[in-house]
């Protein structure tokens, strides 16, 4: 089923950008944890040297060279925290990277139970179909029967396992491409017991009563 295969192959590409997001996202709190301990190691310090000048103890040089040391470490502190900023500005945009991918691979998951459980569905009634098709009832016409029974085995074959399909809202449940209205026309006029066949994929068409005639 077409439809399913791309649905699949975007649930996949989707689930290795989410890796490389998070990835990318772990790489950015790390930078951002060390960005803080930077900055804590800067604050104790430049803590530590003002209670000493508020002590007032040590020599005029020495209290001389704290004050020195204090206004570098507040330079210092300050460089720090714009880089730790810029870091959390960008963690930002990587967490609402990683929450868009999340948000469309729950939707993508949706919408593959949906498709995953509307095959199921068609495979359960083309069991039927097929079981109907390959044991005709003995009043079909003598000889019709046999013939579609060939047919069905030859396109079941050709076709990989379905030799019939349902006609749904206008749609052959083989290969899901929906008839033109010439088809519809066709198919509307054809007599109940006529073999109908999709123009696209070759199916023997099964009539429902949600064919959409
Ligand atoms: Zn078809």
């Amino acid at each position: 089923m077409a439809q399913l295969a791309a649905l699949e192959a975007r649930a996949s590409a989707l689930d290795s950008e989410l890796v490389r997001a998070q990835t990318a996202l772990d790489d950015i709190q790390r930078e951002v944890s060390k960005a803080e301990a930077d900055v804590q190691l800067v604050r104790a310090r430049a803590a530590r040297d003002q209670s000493r000048l508020d002590s007032g103890t040590g020599s005029a040089k020495d209290l001389q060279a704290i004050q020195h040391e204090l206004e570098s470490l507040r330079r210092r502190q300050s460089e720090l925290e714009d880089v730790e900023i810029e870091i959390m500005e960008r963690a930002e945009t990587a967490e609402s990277e990683v929450a868009r991918l999340t948000r469309d691979r729950e939707a993508l998951t949706a919408e593959l139970d949906e498709v995953r459980a509307a095959r199921d569905a068609a495979l359960k009634d083309l069991d039927l179909e097929a079981e109907t098709v390959a044991r005709p009832r003995p009043d079909t016409v003598a000889g019709v029967g046999e013939d579609l029974v060939t047919l069905y085995e030859k396109i079941r074959v050709q076709s990989g396992g379905l030799g019939a399909a349902p006609l749904r809202q206008r749609r052959c449940g083989g290969c899901q491409l929906e008839l033109n209205n010439v088809d519809m026309t066709r198919i509307k006029s054809a007599p109940a017991d006529e073999v109908l066949r999709c123009e696209e994929c070759r199916r023997i068409l099964v009539r429902t009563a949600e064919s959409g005639l």
